[in-house]
């Protein structure tokens, strides 16, 4: 039984007052923040930890465009701008599936500081948002703990980029999350030094051969709604030794962990540094037990992957552990229900939109699926999925929009949460200028400002 403690209502310090606020920094919220304000919009951008950039620069994600290929059409938003900027700043490196760059995650972290100090945001570190000030059904702002203690920020616009809709759901608003065992894995993402890369290259290329035949291997699933047009595209992914070390019994079998996925940039000094191998089952990362104990596990694993790894893959045999993620990588949470929930069919039928906000390519990657857009074919992300019901001028952007499990595969991709961020934010701006609610914005004008700001809408 839960037992209760009540809370004595107190005073707290106003910190900041602001016309959009805008709550979470990865691909989502740095789009948000970002585009409202360059047009010239007082923003705030607030994130729990120390650099911007989510999951890229806090778990080490380095595929934001992985998908790409010769005929992949996109959205050309600030999504584009990341990888470009990244590259400016001598931190990418080609990304070994695709026609895209990988992002060093280190390096990432000072990409996203200047964009962000160049369009204008005032930015806050290290401040968790943990309430909601709502009245009449109109969001107000948000309540905060930091070092500076709890404080209130007041927002005309807020818009949520937390990934989990932590902001919605306190605001009381609906939405789906699926039970523990259908949730999609979380991983402690871990990267290796000592590397011979011309080694290991030799054995992929010679003896591992991997292809998306292989992908998802023994742990994960597969399924191609496409038909398998794709299988015997080369696939960067390797299980086969891990399995092997475990049934030699080298390395432990823990229940609902599974070794095995995908590395990314091996660097001519030795460093690989996205090993993305963990992957554990029945975890709900709302759940602060669960955070702990999946974060301690991935750490374990990640060690017995780097001895399987040192004793079955050729060019690993020196590799020693060169550092984890800055936290515990979650895939699905919440998923919002707001105006418009995408479908399954929608993203793998062409879903085209009245309030259409940008498009992207019919690339679907989770829960048994793997379709990769090398057809030119996409759908389009409707404003709708970002708008809450029940609490008015809070939008939701990321992988955190309304959608079922399948949708959210595609959506939860790295630059369609940016095209939902850029669509979040323009949005926000647009119902600010003409003095009308997040709710009632005319939709034409921000199609029209997007497609001002480069962004492809149809
Ligand atoms: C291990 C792993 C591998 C992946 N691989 C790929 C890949 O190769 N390519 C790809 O495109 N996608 C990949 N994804 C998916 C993709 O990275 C995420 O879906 C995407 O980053 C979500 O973006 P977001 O902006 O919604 O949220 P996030 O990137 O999660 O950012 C949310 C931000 O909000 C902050 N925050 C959360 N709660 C609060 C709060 N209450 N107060 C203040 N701040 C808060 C967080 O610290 C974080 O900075 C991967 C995901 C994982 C976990």
């Amino acid at each position: 039984m839960i037992k209760y403690y009540e809370e004595p209502a107190k005073q707290i310090p106003v910190l900041i007052e602001t016309d959009i606020l805008v709550v979470g920094s990865g691909p989502s919220g740095l789009s948000a923040s970002i585009v409202a304000a360059r047009e010239g919009v007082d923003t705030v951008l607030v994130e729990r930890y120390g650099c911007f950039g989510g999951v890229i620069s806090q778990v080490g994600v380095e595929g934001i465009a992985w998908y790409r290929h010769e005929k992949t059409v996109e959205a050309n938003g600030i999504g584009n701008e990341f990888e470009k900027r990244a590259a400016e700043f001598g931190g990418t490196a080609p990304e070994p599936q695709s026609e895209s760059e990988a992002i060093d995650a280190e390096m990432f972290k000072v990409v996203a500081d200047v964009m962000v100090s160049e369009s204008g945001i005032t930015p806050i570190l290290h401040c968790w948002a943990v309430g909601v000030i709502v009245e009449n059904g109109v969001i107000k702002g948000v309540i905060t703990e930091s070092k500076s203690g709890r404080r209130a920020i007041m927002a005309k616009r807020v818009i949520d980029c937390t990934g989990d809709a932590d902001i919605a759901t306190l605001a009381g608003g609906p939405y789906t999350k699926g039970p523990k065992d259908k949730l999609m894995a979380v991983t402690q993402m871990f990267s290796c030094r000592g590397v011979d890369r011309e080694k290991f290259e030799k054995y992929v290329r010679e003896k591992l051969k991997p292809t998306y035949k292989d992908w998802g291997g023994k742990s994960w699933g597969q399924s191609d709604a496409t038909g398998n047009k794709d299988i015997d595209l080369f696939s960067p992914f390797i299980e086969s030794p891990f399995y092997q070390a475990q049934v030699d019994g080298y390395i432990p079998k823990e229940e609902n962990i599974f070794l095995g996925g995908t590395w990314s940039t091996l660097s001519p000094e030795g460093d690989a540094t996205q090993l993305n191998m963990i992957f554990m089952r029945h975890i709900d990362c709302t759940d602060v037990w669960d955070l702990t104990r999946s974060e301690i596990a991935g750490r374990r694993n990640a060690l017995y992957a780097i001895k399987a790894l040192n004793r079955y893959v050729p060019g690993f045999e020196k590799a020693r552990l060169r550092n984890f993620g800055l936290t515990l990588g979650t895939r699905e949470s919440r998923q919002i229900e707001g105006k418009y929930r995408l479908t399954e069919h929608d993203v793998y039928n062409q879903a085209r939109f009245e309030d259409s906000i940008g498009i992207f390519p019919e690339f679907i990657d989770g829960k048994g699926h793997v379709t990769l857009p090398t057809t030119g074919r996409y759908f389009q992300v409707p404003y709708g999925s970002l708008v809450m019901k029940a609490v008015d001028n809070l939008l939701v952007a990321g992988r955190s929009i309304s959608g079922d499990e399948i949708a959210h595969c595609a959506f939860r991709n790295m630059m369609c949460c940016a095209v939902s961020g850029q669509g979040a934010g323009t949005a926000a701006v647009v119902s600010l200028k003409t003095g009308v609610t997040t709710a009632n914005v005319d939709i034409r004008m921000v199609q029209d400002l997007l497609k001002r700001r480069g962004v492809r809408i149809h």
